[in-house]
């Protein structure tokens, strides 16, 4: 038995929980008529951890990872599944995910001491950055960590960090796919306007096919370093999986055209994240709500293993390791979060409804339109009977869930949002020198703190004062 399948043997088996009424296979309406993760009230939790409240189901997160790589398995011969580490890059979360045997996308060299310090095999990580430092290099050549390729003095600067320390780097490079077909598909404005393909194009990723081309002819001659894969991120502008098909087309069509140009066939290709999930009661960009009807990880694994087969049958190309970086696909439906009401208003036309949880801790709801849905923690299934604005206390307008049909809530009552397992945590901010929440990992009927809730000394920490300031006021000078 092979190492990868040892891990998965020992990975706990996975018993989806009845509920009265699901969210998830581990998120639902309790015996109670309460909101449940796993085998905990939600109830307990915030009142034994408090609000605002991050939590995390271990199970829904190794549920969901095992969708995506059973789904693709079921297609294809060779994948491997590396977690987009940044969706969700708390300690506890990567040990999870290596406890499955997932590899992982690190972004930066603070992600990627996280993965080395839970102890993921460095050979399943890989670096990604348009702009990478030094030191970050070295640790990842120093740990035999596959990097990215992004820039035309990347390679150089490689080389010469492996040479020096007297090892053999891993690289891949990062492609600007020319996505041809979707010149007129339109999606997710995640990079602006425009169509998929002026999306893709404008941003500041990936090399040209010359400039590849030049990278593997040069590499190749480079004892310090060995050529492994080919990489390609389509972001989550598109939740169609023809799109990631075309996408995945193109990877296996620049393989053909580097293997002519330079005799060097990618054994592996990667070919990033951007696979969304959907839930029957919406979630997602408010533009375009991921519902009942959003692509499932079968989908994406049917339509982009079929064009990767027949384009490498077409150019006469042996078919390549397959590698995907999911991050919110799984992370995002392992999550709920939590806030506690506070002031209610009631204006000339509307009202408002004050959480302690804000655009900071759900920052996507501010910056990107994102609809997480949201139910009563206590009498889950209550019917709504008011539309009301749910609002952080930020000064500014703050909301996390404008225009909800809730039923009548008063302060000290609780709000859960659905889907915020991605993307919340690791993008929360400081605005207005809040305190960032506390997360809790929720295992059957066991939960522990897994980020500690921040305290004042967190933020008032970091702040010096030039000793030319300390008494100014008292003694100004004359
Ligand atoms: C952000 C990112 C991902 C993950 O994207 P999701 O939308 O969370 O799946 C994967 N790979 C790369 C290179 C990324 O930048």
């Amino acid at each position: 038995m092979n190492h990868q399948s040892r891990i998965e043997k020992r990975a706990p088996e996975l018993k989806p929980v009845d509920y009265q009424l699901s969210f998830g296979e581990f998120i639902g309406v309790g015996p109670n008529g309460n909101l449940w993760v796993d085998g905990c009230d939600v109830a307990d939790l915030a009142n034994r951890f408090g609000t605002p409240l991050y939590i995390i189901s271990e199970n829904q997160l190794r549920h969901n990872y095992r969708a995506f790589r059973d789904a693709f398995r079921a297609e294809y011969p060779d994948v491997e599944i590396l977690f987009a580490n940044k969706s969700n890059n708390g300690l506890a979360i990567r040990h999870i995910m290596n406890t499955e045997g997932a590899g992982g996308d690190c972004f930066g060299a603070q992600e990627m001491y996280m993965a080395l310090l839970a102890g993921t095999n460095p050979r399943t990580l890989v670096l990604n950055g348009s702009n990478k430092q030094e030191d970050e290099l070295e640790m990842a050549i120093a740990n035999g960590i596959c990097v990215n390729i992004d820039a035309m003095d990347e390679l150089d600067r490689i080389d010469e960090i492996a040479a020096r320390l007297g090892v053999v780097a891993d690289i891949g490079i990062r492609l600007k796919l020319d996505l041809e077909p979707l010149r007129e598909r339109t999606g997710v404005a995640m990079h602006g306007p425009g169509t998929l393909k002026q999306q893709s194009d404008s941003t500041k990723w990936g090399m040209t096919r010359e400039q590849t081309a030049e990278i593997v002819k040069r590499a190749i001659d480079m004892p310090n370093v060995q050529l492994r894969e080919t990489h390609f991120h389509l972001s989550r502008m598109s939740n169609d999986p023809a799109d990631f098909a075309v996408m995945a087309r193109e990877m296996i069509t620049w393989s053909g055209y580097l293997r002519d140009q330079t005799g060097w066939t990618p054994p592996c290709i990667d070919i990033g994240g951007g696979w969304t999930f959907g839930k029957w009661y919406g979630t997602g960009p408010n533009s375009q709500l991921d519902d009942k009807n959003a692509p499932t990880a079968e989908d994406y694994a049917r339509l982009c293993c079929a064009a990767i087969k027949e384009e490498a049958e077409r150019l006469g190309l042996p078919l390549p390791k397959l590698r995907l970086e999911p991050g919110r696909a799984l992370s995002g439906p392992a999550g709920v979060a939590i806030g506690r009401v506070g002031a209610v208003k009631t204006g000339a036309t509307r009202k408002w409804v004050n959480l302690d949880i804000s655009t900071n801790h759900l920052s996507w709801a501010a910056v990107l339109d994102w609809y997480y849905h949201a139910v009563p923690v206590v009498d889950a299934r209550a019917e709504g009977t008011e539309t009301v604005d749910l609002v952080g206390s930020l000064c500014n307008s703050d909301e996390v869930g404008p225009h909800r049909k809730m039923p009548a809530l008063e302060r000290g009552d609780l709000v859960a949002f659905l889907d915020t397992g991605g993307y919340t945590e690791s993008s929360a901010a400081r605005y207005n020198a809040q305190l960032l929440p506390a997360t809790v990992l929720v295992t059957g009927a066991r939960a522990e703190v897994t980020t500690e809730r921040e305290q004042m000394k967190d933020v008032a920490g970091r702040f010096r004062v030039p000793a030319h300031l300390l008494a100014a006021s008292f003694a100004p000078a004359e």
